[in-house]
């Protein structure tokens, strides 16, 4: 890549440096209250011995909490005595969203997980999408990027994992799903969409999973205990931290997947009067909900159905709608 592209942002962390530091990733942000002034996105470079180098981030959406609660306890009580490798933390990846509680950045209501590749020479929400698909990417050799519903929508807490092309991706996804220990597990292929973290560490060949651990913007104290077990046993299984793995045998993973059938939306706006829960198991023609309209409240309402059969794994949590709103989705057993 020539010179004139490298990023922006700069930093005062040494990524090639041993020992723990903390610091900000400083997004440039010149605007009429601060004309010199950054974005001082928090990180924490851990790095001691040989071992392979794992990205966690978090509040990628910035009202999505368990991986950002788990990483900024995990920054704070980090036991570099006995860590080989490198460990890059970035709990609040789309800080300005996460400071207002909100999926988009306040800034340039950017979605940040819309926006990769980036660009370097874009709004503030680019320009971090741009550092971390041309730095924080390529410097790791696994990445952790920790989702949740946000203030829409609320999820069971379920890793989100790429479908492996090739025996020896097969393998390694395998250690480390086994290592992660999620309650569940969606296979998917991002239905062609190439601007999320997810297609950045693809095209650097990053090993690279995902998940959705809560939402309705709170923290699920479930999904936060999914997420914190699950980087102590990705640790452990990359013997950056071995022995950090919790004690307790691994939980059985319910193995899933996600086809575009599995989603329900809203065919009018309305109110929205959910017919199903969270865990549900569904068929095809059953009835995921009623639209109200809120207008004329003496009409029937619209009936809205599941297009396929499945586990409910994610409803919306806002009773209001609009045309094409999400309501939830399901996913699919996997096959054996
Ligand atoms: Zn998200």
């Amino acid at each position: 890549m020539s010179s004139f592209q490298h990023s922006l942002v700069n930093t005062n962390l040494d990524f090639e440096k041993d020992g723990v530091q903390y610091g900000a990733l400083r997004v440039p942000y010149s605007h009429d209250r601060s004309a010199y002034g950054y974005v001082p996105i928090p990180a924490m470079v851990a790095k001691r011995g040989d071992g392979p180098t794992l990205l966690l981030t978090g509040a990628n959406h910035g009202d999505e909490y368990e991986g950002p609660v788990a990483l900024t306890n995990l920054m704070r009580e980090f036991p570099i005595d006995s860590f080989n490798g490198r460990l890059i933390v970035v709990p609040a990846l789309n800080l300005p969203a996460y400071l207002a509680g909100t999926r988009t950045s306040p800034i340039d209501h950017g979605n940040l997980n819309r926006s990769f590749p980036g660009n370097r020479n874009g709004t503030v929400t680019e320009i971090i999408a741009h550092y971390v698909e041309t730095v924080l990417i390529p410097l790791a050799d696994y990445a952790i990027d920790f989702h949740a519903g946000g203030s829409s929508l609320n999820y069971l807490p379920t890793l989100f994992v790429d479908r492996p092309a090739t025996l020896e991706e097969t393998h390694r996804l395998e250690r480390l799903l086994t290592a992660f220990s999620p309650p569940r597990a969606i296979y998917w292929d991002y239905f062609g969409e190439d601007r999320v973290l997810g297609a950045a560490a693809s095209r650097h060949k990053t090993f690279f999973m995902t998940g959705e651990f809560g939402g309705g913007a709170t923290v699920n104290l479930d999904g936060l205990k999914v997420v914190r077990e699950g980087i102590a046993g990705v640790l452990g299984a990359l013997n950056m931290l071995p022995g950090s793995e919790p004690s307790e045998p691994a939980r059985s993973i319910r193995r899933l997947e996600v086809q575009p059938e599995h989603y329900v939306s809203a065919p009018c706006g309305g109110i929205f009067e959910p017919r199903f829960r969270l865990g549900d198991e569904v068929t095809a023609g059953q009835l995921a909900g009623l639209i109200h309209d809120p207008v004329t409240p003496w009409r029937e309402p619209v009936s809205v159905e599941f297009n396929a059969d499945g586990v409910a794994l994610c409803i919306r949590t806002f009773a209001l709608v609009q045309p094409g709103d999400c309501l939830g989705h399901l996913g699919r057993d996997l096959a054996a």
